[in-house]
């Protein structure tokens, strides 16, 4: 689903010892991302990705500006009700839950019926190669294994768009290029739009736009 920014902006007002000070995270942010496509957000620390990324997936509350979804304007619809997959740098699985039930969870939440979300929940798996895994927990995975789980949760629904906070971050170089190749090729089976932080430039390559940010500002 195609992605529009307009005007978006999220200014922080913090107030420490009654003094008033505001950080401008996003400033006046235009931009428009076609459906289908993998977008690199890239730039130093502080500059506003991840605030982009939250505006983005309805966490934090722009402070002026819009979003729209294909047609919709969604600046105002709740995280849950925005059909977005979220996937972080530290997987962000349930511990005591398997890998099964941590692919489930999102789908049971979303009251998708049982037979259905199974059958929904196998076939994730089976396309980030981790059907084998169903039943252990995430303690006896591997980081990149791990995060092929964190996917399988974020893509099991088929949600248009998926954001990806440095989603492999935390994994070595070679793991790094499987997890990304797997994340692409989502994005080109199911037409998804995907717009993911990464630090690294090889990363950054994959990606069919890079959007490089300074300042709060793009460059
Ligand atoms: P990045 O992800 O690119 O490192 P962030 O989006 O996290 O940058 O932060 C952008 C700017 O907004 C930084 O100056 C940061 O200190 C500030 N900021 C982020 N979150 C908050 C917050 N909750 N309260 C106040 N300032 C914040
Ligand atoms: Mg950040």
């Amino acid at each position: 689903m195609e992605i529009r920014l307009e005007n978006l902006t999220k200014v922080f007002t913090t107030k420490r010892k009654g003094q008033v000070s505001n950080v401008v995270a996003v400033n006046n942010m235009n931009i428009e991302i076609p459906s289908g496509t993998l977008v690199g957000l890239l730039g130093p620390s502080g500059c506003g990705k991840s605030t982009t990324l939250y505006m983005l997936s309805g966490l934090q509350k722009p402070t002026e500006g819009k979003i729209f979804f294909g047609e919709e304007d969604v600046t105002s619809v709740a995280p849950e009700k925005r059909g977005i997959g979220l996937v972080f740098q530290n997987y962000a699985l349930y511990p005591h839950m398997t890998v099964l039930q941590n692919i489930l969870f999102p789908l049971q939440n979303m009251k998708v019926e049982k037979e259905e979300a199974l059958a929904r929940a196998k076939e994730a798996a089976r396309l980030v190669q981790i059907d084998e895994l169903l039943d252990r927990k995430p303690s006896e995975l591997s980081g990149g294994q791990q995060q092929r789980v964190a996917i399988a949760r974020a893509i099991a629904n088929k949600p248009k768009i998926l954001i990806a906070d440095e989603p492999t971050g935390n994994l070595d170089s070679k793991t790094e290029l499987e997890v990304m190749s797997l994340l692409k090729r989502c994005v080109k089976d199911f037409n998804q739009t995907l717009v993911m932080i990464t630090h690294n430039e090889d990363i950054a390559k994959m990606a069919d736009r890079v959007v490089v940010m300074k300042d709060g500002n793009l460059k």
